[in-house]
């Protein structure tokens, strides 16, 4: 399984035209379709929607009408999932070994949650963002990268509803893009739910889905080489190795932010446990290294 993050479905400073969003998921499917080229193993594909949910949300406003996000999340599953699908099926075809990948949307079951904690749509200006607050009751945090994002209620996940009909794909020679945007995510009985507002992150997601399927590996591919000790600090070390217990020992002192890398350890630390089996977190641009656990941050049991 591998997650693709923002920067393989977005252009430079997050901008979701269709321009940079082809040119963003064209170069993520030659990485991946040349470490993979040859390879009989199925592949699934997941990834994040936090530039394209908000880009919605916010163009939504302007036109004066309201959709919830748990909806516009579906639409960016289909949106994403559509040109992921062109891209990757282009250059696996172009590489020797071409593959039909197909769109599953995709529900999950969440445990609600209020807290806003999860970044999406544009980057704001601490101008804009005053304004915003005051209008409309968005909240805000401070990005790693600069300026400001919208940040949304972000429910856990725990059980993804098309596992079985995702299983069914892959059995049939099938790869599968699934667990968009982190899932629309749902609670109740099975056959009776309710949508739920708020946006799943995506690694979260991908984990729950990892384990139900007994994916071999877990790769999630960001836009830095993996993870850090004191990231952007005087100090800063990169970790080519983390064992379950050394990253929770880290999850428990809170060194991760929670909407970055905080649910990428999480989900790579659940995947291991459950499985046996290793996770990497590591960069989109070395993903060939990365799916090898040549490079990156390699979790192990
Ligand atoms: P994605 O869109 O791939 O999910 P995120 O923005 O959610 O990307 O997470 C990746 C970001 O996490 C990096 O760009 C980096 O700024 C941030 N980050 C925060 N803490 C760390 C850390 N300890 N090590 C590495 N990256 C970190
Ligand atoms: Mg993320």
């Amino acid at each position: 399984m591998v997650a693709l993050g923002g920067n393989a479905i977005a252009g430079p400073g997050l901008s979701v035209d269709y321009d940079s969003m082809a040119q963003a998921i064209s170069r993520a499917a030659s990485l991946i379709a040349r470490a993979l080229s040859g390879s009989s193993v199925r592949l699934v594909i997941t990834h994040g929607n936090g530039p394209q949910v908000g880009f919605l949300a916010e163009a939504l406003e302007h036109s004066g009408s309201y959709i919830p996000l748990y909806l516009l999340t579906a639409m960016t599953q289909a949106w994403i999932g559509s040109m992921i699908k062109r891209f990757f099926e282009r250059s696996f075809s172009e590489a020797g070994s071409p593959r039909r990948v197909e769109v599953v949307v995709t529900h999950v079951l969440v445990e609600t949650s209020e807290a806003p904690i999860k970044p999406i749509g544009r980057v704001y200006s601490a101008e804009e963002i005053a304004k915003l607050e005051r209008e409309r009751g968005w909240r805000f945090s401070k990005d790693p990268r600069g300026g400001y994002r919208r940040v949304v209620p972000s429910p856990k996940p725990l059980r993804v509803l098309e596992a079985d009909v995702i299983r069914a794909l892959l059995d049939r020679g099938f790869d599968v893009i699934a667990c968009g945007g982190g899932g629309v995510p749902v609670s109740g009985l099975e056959g009776r739910y309710e949508f739920v507002e708020g946006v799943v992150d995506k690694d979260l997601c991908s984990s729950k889905l990892a384990v139900e399927l007994g994916a071999d590996r877990l790769v999630i591919l960001t836009d830095v080489r993996g993870v850090a000790l004191d990231y952007g600090g005087p100090r800063e070390r990169w970790l080519s190795k983390l064992t379950v217990s050394e990253a929770e020992d880290l999850l428990k002192a809170g060194v991760f932010p929670e909407g970055s890398m905080g649910p990428k350890v999480e989900a790579a630390v659940e995947y291991v446990k459950a499985t046996g089996k290793k996770a990497v977190i590591g960069s989109l641009l070395e993903a060939e290294k990365v799916l090898s656990l040549r490079a990156g941050t390699v979790i192990e049991p």
